[in-house]
């Protein structure tokens, strides 16, 4: 086994550290213990960090792969990869053969708690990345054959299906009977009202002599699964992230939930217990209007949930900030409980002191944080911090544009002032002391080129980098519990509680 020290560096720059003083700076962190073990040295010289495609480094990792390596050190992590996709794989790739990775300069040791979470931030943008992937290809296939197929079952109430052809697949297609739409229209905006229970709805519409086009009466369940069906919500995002928080796997790309169109709901529903288990649903957007605002809709949902006292999804249960959460009185971790229910019928969960609950030794007096009040907090501070990042991003993208501009001009003096000196040279107007001069001056402009390929490279990258920003700040806006929780694990490091009920996060990064 051996300790590896890597070096690379794409040009001799008059800034830029050479090979050797790399070489230098990695041996300064072998440890003490580590001094008998064999040093091996790599270096790729003249070589971009832009791919992987470098023959040192093509040469360590196949000592790695072959067991010989127990440890890689660079000067920085940079000259690893400039890809963050491609530092990401050799990351992991070096894990799987057990190889430490320790970077000089940003005291960056994956032996160390830090540099551990370091590679789980690494790897959670690396995953942003891609799922964006993924929901191109996603979106790709909604448009060409799911979006505005009608997946079949009755027909629903205020529609009527009429024959069409998509994607020259015959099918069908919802259409709203506007008579009946209006109906639909009034049944929600009532319901959505917080003292309308269903039974107050159905004899509003009895008392109001509202009934169906067909002549039937309307009954409680029939009016139940009217507010449930999402074929009459103007399907906008937050329709997307009421579905996703429930597990149900959503056919149409996000980008498509405008708000317009109407969704079906089809597949199959387990009931485990009371609570409706939607994660073998599929939701698909079809081609028709919707009906209904979103927002009332969405107001129709939870309402619908209480009243059947959903008593087991997750969320009810537990809070995605649990272990994270600091009584200032005592210093113990503060749990979740549930209270008792409340005189609108519904269950909060709230954040005990277990220094209080359990070993009697909290000073404090007995504060309620409400979990989702708290939850609700968090999710704002992580998502202002992100948006945050993006902004920075993007400045330095804007940035380094115009910089990608201005090096391309550069770049094409270069190559002017290089054609000319060729062109003088091959018209022999050279004594040899002179040519030896314009060889030199050759080799100087080559050089030169290469610096300025090398930075528009690295300028580049950061474009990269924006795009990876955007994508985690979108994907916190539709985050499930198990994604807050991964988040909140490696950006919080604890939330401190005080005697009056104040929180104060502490960040991890
Ligand atoms: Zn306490």
């Amino acid at each position: 086994m051996a300790i590896l020290c890597y070096a690379r560096q794409s040009v001799e720059r008059e800034n830029s550290i050479s090979c050797e003083t790399q070489l230098e700076y990695c041996k300064t962190v072998i440890k003490p213990d580590e001094r008998d073990e064999k040093i091996l040295t790599i270096v790729d010289q003249g070589c971009s960090g832009g791919n992987i495609d470098r023959d040192g480094f093509q040469k360590l990792m196949k000592l790695v792969r072959r067991g010989k390596v127990s440890k890689v050190i660079v000067y920085k992590l940079d000259r690893i990869s400039r890809s963050l996709n491609d530092f990401v794989n050799i990351l992991q790739e070096f894990k799987a053969y057990k190889v430490e990775f320790v970077s000089s300069q940003e005291s960056f040791d994956t032996s160390s708690p830090y540099g551990e979470l370091i590679v789980k931030i690494l790897m959670i943008f690396a995953e942003f990345e891609r799922t964006s992937i993924i929901n191109r290809i996603t979106q790709a296939y909604a448009h060409r054959s799911e979006m505005g197929f009608y997946m079949g079952g009755r027909q629903p109430y205020g529609f009527e299906l009429i024959p069409t052809v998509i994607n020259n697949i015959k099918t069908k297609k919802l259409n709203p009977i506007p008579s009946e739409t209006e109906q639909i229209r009034y049944i929600f905006e009532v319901y959505a009202w917080e003292s309308v229970s269903l039974r107050r709805l159905l004899n509003l519409l009895v008392t109001e002599n509202r009934k169906p086009l067909n002549g039937s009466d309307w009954t409680t369940s029939k009016l139940s699964a009217l507010l449930k069906n999402p074929i009459y919500v103007k399907a906008d995002s937050d329709v997307y992230e009421y579905y996703e928080k429930h597990g149900t796997q959503i056919i149409t790309d996000l980008s498509m939930f405008t708000g317009e169109y109407g969704a079906q709901l089809y597949g199959h529903t387990k009931h485990k217990s009371d609570a409706p288990d939607w994660s073998d649903m599929k939701l698909v957007l079809l081609t028709h209007d919707g009906i209904v605002d979103s927002d009332i809709w969405i107001k129709c949902q939870k309402k619908l949930e209480k009243n059947k006292q959903v008593g087991n999804s997750i969320s009810n249960r537990t809070s995605w900030l649990a272990g994270k959460i600091i009584c200032e009185m005592c210093g113990h971790t503060m749990t979740t409980i549930k209270g008792k229910i409340n005189k609108s019928g519904e269950i909060r969960r709230y954040f005990n002191c277990t220094g209080k609950s359990h070993k009697k030794s909290c000073p404090g007096t007995k504060v309620s944080i409400y979990a989702e009040d708290l939850e609700n907090m968090v999710y704002d501070c992580i998502s202002a911090k992100l948006s945050e990042l993006k902004d920075t991003k993007r400045i330095s993208a804007n940035n380094s544009t115009a910089g990608v501009n201005e090096l391309k001009l550069k770049l094409k003096a270069a190559e002017k002032a290089e054609k000319q000196l060729v062109d003088t040279m091959l018209s022999g107007g050279f004594n040899d002391d002179l040519l030896a001069l314009a060889n030199q001056k050759a080799a100087q402009l080559k050089r030169d080129k290469v610096a300025l390929y090398d930075r528009i490279e690295e300028l580049k990258s950061k474009d990269d980098e924006t795009d990876v920003a955007d994508n985690l700040a979108r994907s916190w806006k539709i985050a499930n519990y198990n994604r807050k929780k991964e988040v909140a694990m490696i950006m919080i490091h604890q939330i401190i509680i005080s005697e009056n009920g104040d929180a104060k996060m502490l960040w991890k990064i």
